[in-house]
């Protein structure tokens, strides 16, 4: 097939450079499309036809934000003419998605469908930003299922806090010496009863919370959020146990920074990720910093903890994992934090990047996107 007959191509550096690549992308199993730098369709694969009903001679040189995916976010936000589509964010920042997102796609007959996206940016041979790439797969089943599996994990937990809010009631009472007298056996016994049961209701939130991310029913509130007050709340309520430790925690925040977003959640992230910090790290410092980069609030919390090796580093996302390592067997954890910590970015529209050293620090990177007339 050559480009000029090929209804799929328009034009693009990027695609007239490989033939057998062109091919490939054109028939695998996902959707993929092309764009240039204004979003205008270059490329649009078999897939794509099947998935949306639009065949390429009726998308190609058109933009995609007119009408033709019309994406929506779990909140039901329009994202295709606005700074949160993922592609402009991509385009704009040269960043690509970690991890894909769920969004609501429409389908020409105007039926909607949920749907998985990754996006990056297309480099020219000079490495200059030439347009972007989306990837998307229907996963209307995917999402029926998970949201069931949502269920169960919020109904689970649900039936469990009940018992262990009783046992830990009645720890609380003996401990208190209102049933009377324990001798030092007994009392440090209750004790490490009563810390286990702290920890075992630690992990049932944890759960609730991420089976409420799970599901698409949960939304969050968005307001403007002003990154730098945050970042101060959250400074006071860590600086206590920072203290505690020897560590110091050090600020460079730009203030007037909004974002749209739900105070509570963005705080339980960032909080997931600063009490990780002073948990992780012996001696030495957190630093956290905040600054506008063009559309976009760069956000980073650095610390000179034990670090991540590149083994463990891909795996820090995943639910429950955790590194096999001393520090972390002393300190304990459930491996949920980060999980729900990339969960509520994502429904920021905001990238989470990590890196680190072991034995030197560890640097997590976040990028939100900022409000529009900030
Ligand atoms: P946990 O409850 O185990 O802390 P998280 O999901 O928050 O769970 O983190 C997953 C794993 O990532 C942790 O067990 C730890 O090994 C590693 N980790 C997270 N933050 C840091 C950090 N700042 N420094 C070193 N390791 C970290």
């Amino acid at each position: 097939m050559t480009e000029e007959k090929s209804p799929h191509v328009l034009s693009g550096t990027f695609l007239s450079e490989e033939d057998n690549f062109r091919r490939t992308l054109l028939s695998v199993s996902d959707a993929v499309y092309l764009t240039d730098k204004e979003r205008q369709i270059i490329f649009w694969n078999k897939a794509c036809e099947i998935i949306t009903g639009y065949s390429a001679s009726e998308v190609l040189g058109r933009r995609c934000s007119d009408n033709i995916l019309n994406h929506v976010d779990m909140e039901g936000r329009p994202l295709c003419n606005s700074d949160l589509c993922p592609l402009y964010q991509s385009i704009t920042t040269g960043i690509s998605s970690s991890k894909p997102m769920v969004l609501m796609a429409l389908r020409k007959d105007k039926s909607r469908l949920a749907v998985e996206v990754s996006v990056a940016p297309l480099f020219d041979g000079e490495g200059n930003i030439e347009g972007g790439v989306e990837v998307f797969r229907d996963i209307t089943e995917k999402q029926q299922l998970s949201e069931k599996k949502a269920q169960f994990l919020s109904s689970i937990s649900h039936e469990l806090k009940g018992p262990i809010t009783i046992i830990q009631g009645f720890l609380e009472l003996i401990l208190s010496g209102s049933t009377g007298e324990t001798n030092t056996l007994q009392n440090d016994f209750l004790t490490s009863a009563y810390k286990e049961g702290q920890r075992f209701q630690k992990i049932l939130d944890d759960l609730s919370d991420l089976a409420r991310f799970e599901s698409t029913e949960f939304s969050f509130t968005f307001e403007p959020v002003d990154i730098s007050e945050l970042l101060m709340a959250l400074n006071e309520r860590n600086i206590g146990e920072a203290t505690r430790k020897g560590l110091k925690i050090e600020m460079k925040v730009e203030e007037g920074i909004f974002v749209l977003g739900d105070w509570n959640r963005l705080y339980q992230a960032f909080y997931n990720i600063v009490s990780n910090a002073i948990k992780y790290t012996e001696k030495g410092r957190v630093f956290l910093s905040a600054k506008k980069l063009k559309d976009t609030v760069l956000i980073e919390i650095e610390d000179t903890g034990i670090g991540i090796s590149d083994k463990d580093l891909p795996m820090i996302f995943e639910m429950f994992y955790r590194v096999d390592s001393e520090v972390g067997k002393k300190v304990g954890g459930t491996g949920i934090g980060l999980s729900i910590v990339e969960k509520i970015i994502q429904r920021h529209h905001g990238f989470i990047e990590v890196r680190s050293e072991p034995g030197i620090g560890s640097k997590f990177i976040i990028r939100l996107p900022i409000l529009a007339d900030n």
